[in-house]
Formats: structure tokens, sequence, C-alpha cells
């Protein structure tokens, strides 16, 4: 068996650590000149979107031989809507960096691997099929998927961000849920040190949104996010992402190609979060090709939190920002915070469950 990786990435690099545990040597095809040669920015792991799991860290680790440190966890997280402020505390999960830095994940995981990459690759996925008896499509994007009409595209989102300087509790994320600063989205800070964060806005692209000024919305929101946490901040660098793909494969292989990370869409629409499911994907292609499971099989849970997660991104996207203030004044409650933070409890299935029955009755009512 010969196999190909094309991406060194998340999925890519967790897919070659994997298949190296059971003795394979897979040869890694990255386009950019180094691993985690992109911007540098704060992401987060949060449990409850992954629920058996409740400590992706401790999951990895003893589940798959999968070594990866977060910068901090995160103790506590605040919700600002237009007119109210709410706060959820508890283990909420853990903060991690990206990019070009040697704490990122990409950087931890390539640590980990003996597997020889070939930096700067112009190779195509076609070339790679007639050099490898398997090819791994983990670039971080659908592009070849959708180009083999394998992948159903749910929405794509813009998103624009900023490195700050100011003074952080690295435990403590804030969440921004206007339609005043990101339309049908959010917003967030994410601190990666006690100096520097993130902060980022995301909306996603329908046709109402297409004439939005992103510069204008991302003036109010650096704006608000100054106010709310009391601080002039320093921007030090910035990014922009367009048309990031939100969608899911129909099939996560096809013949002996396999779609892995946001090639397969583990990225989660409610809130963007696809870290964790692009790990896992790399790690079942990998037990796939060892004999050790089926990746379609493997990877069902996956599809079924997708799902789950697409159910609550169309249910926010209904509310008006008088109705998100009155779910951030129903998310500082205590018992609901208990409840969010209750291992035992999936509150992405509880949430989506509801949600589901809620608009079935509401289509039978009104015919
Ligand atoms: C701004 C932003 C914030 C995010 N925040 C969070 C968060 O807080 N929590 C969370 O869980 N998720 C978050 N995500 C999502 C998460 O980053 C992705 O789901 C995850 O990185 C996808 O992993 P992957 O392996 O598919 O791709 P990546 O990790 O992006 O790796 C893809 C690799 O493939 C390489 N590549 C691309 N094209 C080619 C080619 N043709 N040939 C060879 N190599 C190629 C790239 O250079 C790259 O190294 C965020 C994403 C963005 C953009």
């Amino acid at each position: 068996m010969k196999v190909a990786i094309m991406g060194a990435g998340l999925s890519g690099l967790a897919c070659a650590i994997t298949l190296e545990k059971y003795g394979v040597l897979p040869t890694i095809f990255e386009k950019r000149s180094r691993v985690g040669d992109r911007f540098v920015n704060g992401e987060a792991l949060m449990p409850i979107f992954y629920r058996p799991i409740n400590d992706c860290y401790a999951y990895l680790s003893e589940n798959h031989g999968i070594f990866l440190q977060p910068l901090a966890n995160i103790s506590k997280m605040d919700f600002f809507s237009e007119n109210r402020h709410g706060v959820v505390n508890g283990h909420l999960g853990f903060i991690n960096l990206r990019g070009r830095d040697d704490e990122s994940f990409e950087c931890q995981l390539f640590k980990q691997i003996n597997s020889k990459i070939h930096f700067n690759s112009d190779n195509t996925y076609e070339e790679l099929l007639q050099d490898f008896t398997h090819v791994i499509m983990a670039t971080g994007d659908a592009a070849y998927a959708l180009q083999v009409q394998n992948f159903q595209v749910d929405l794509t989102v813009s998103l624009k961000g900023a490195t700050v300087e100011g003074n952080f509790d690295r435990h403590h994320v804030a969440i921004w849920l206007d339609n005043n600063l990101a339309p049908k989205g959010y917003g967030y800070l994410l601190p990666y040190s006690e100096k520097e964060a993130s902060i980022t806005i995301g909306y996603p692209d329908y046709s109402e949104n297409q004439f939005l000024n992103v510069e204008s919305l991302w003036d109010r929101f650096y704006t608000k996010v100054c106010k709310d946490i009391g601080q002039n901040l320093k921007i030090t660098d910035q990014f922009e992402v367009n048309r990031y793909t939100m969608g899911l494969c129909e099939y996560p292989r096809l013949g002996n190609t396999f779609f892995t990370g946001n090639c397969f869409g583990a990225m989660m629409p409610a809130f963007g979060f696809g870290q964790l499911a692009s790990i896992l994907t790399g790690i079942y292609v990998a037990q796939d090709l060892c004999g050790k499971g089926k990746y379609e099989e493997l990877a069902k849970p996956l599809k079924k939190s997708y799902h789950n997660s697409l159910v609550i991104r169309h249910a926010m996207e209904q509310l008006d920002n008088h109705k998100l203030d009155i779910l951030v004044t129903i998310l500082n409650n205590s018992i609901l915070n208990r409840l969010l933070i209750n291992k035992n409890l999936n509150p992405l299935e509880i949430a989506s469950h509801i949600l589901r029955t809620f608009t079935i009755n509401k289509h039978r009512k009104s015919p």
C-alpha cells in the first residue's frame, strides 16, 4: 500500500500519525513552504459540541495516541447582544493556537510524525493517483469534493479577524450575538496570552448579506468590543477569509480516495468548530486503511453532529436583535449554566431535537 496525503494540516497530520502507528509510512504533499504557514489565530475546542467526549485532549491521547497541549482552559464565557450581557461559568473547553507559531496545533502534530513531507508541492490529485494506491484529500477546503460532485454546500461564510493587544484573562472568552455587527452570524474574542487575543466576525454569504460592507461591520465590531471590555485595543495583524465553505461529502470515500477534515465537511455550522472533527476524520481514514474499521461508519456520529449543528444555526438565524437579547438573558441563568456544562448531557443534541420538533409542529399548524 502506497499512501499519499494531500495537505499537512490537522486532518492530514493526524492521519499520518495514526498510519505510522500501524506501520504504514505515508508521503505528504503540502503546497506551502512549512507546516502552519498561515495567519496566527486563537481557536477553541469545546466539548459541548462533541459529547460524549468531555475532554478532547484526554480523549485524543488516551484513545488515539495523539498528544496536543492547549494554551489555556476556558472557565468563563461572556455573551454580549445589542442590549444585554450574560455570563456562563464552568469548564467550557480549551483555547489553542493555529498557524505560524511553534505551539500551534499544526506544529505540535508535525513533531509527532516521521513521514516525509514534500513542501511547496504543486502536485495535482490526478498526479498523486498515478503514483499511489490511496490518496487522502486533506487540503482544508471542499474544492476537489465539489469538482467530483461529492459535496453538498449548506452555506459559505465571510470572516474578518485581527490580532489585538490589550490585557486579557487567558481563561475568559467573549461572544457577540448582534445582527448589527455580524448579520445572522457572530463575533468573538479569544485570548491567546495575557497580552494578545484574536477578535473575529463571521457571517453567512446569503443574498441579503451580499451588499454588506465588511469594513463598516468590522469598525462597528471593533468599537463595540473595545467598549464592552473597557479597553482601547491595538490591532497588530489582520486576516480575511472569503466564502469559507460549510457542507458535507456524500461519500467520505470514493474508490481509493478519502476526504478528511474540511474536504469531508468537518465544520460545525452553528459556531464554526471543525478542529476536533478534522483530527478525528484523519484518524478514522488511517484506521480504515489499516483494517481497524470502516471510515463511513466511524464518521457517522460526525455527520449527525453536523446536521444537529445546522439545525441550530438555522434557528439562530431567525432571531432578531430583540430575541438575541432574550437569548443572552436566558444564557445568564444559573440553571441553564449548569445544564450546559453537565458532562452527561448533550446540549447540541437536545437543542436540535427541540428545534426540529418545534419546526415540524409549526409547519403542521400552518400548511
Ligand atoms: C478564522 C477561523 C477560525 C476558526 N476557529 C475555529 C475554532 O475556534 N474552533 C474550531 O474547532 N475550529 C475553528 N475553525 C475551523 C478549523 O480551523 C478547521 O475546521 C480545520 O483547521 C480544518 O482542518 P483541515 O485538516 O481540513 O485543514 P487545515 O488544517 O486547514 O489544513 C489544510 C492544509 O492543506 C494545505 N493545502 C491546501 N491546498 C493544498 C494543495 N492543493 N496541495 C497540498 N496542500 C494543500 C494547506 O496549506 C494546509 O496546510 C476556524 C477556521 C477559521 C478559518
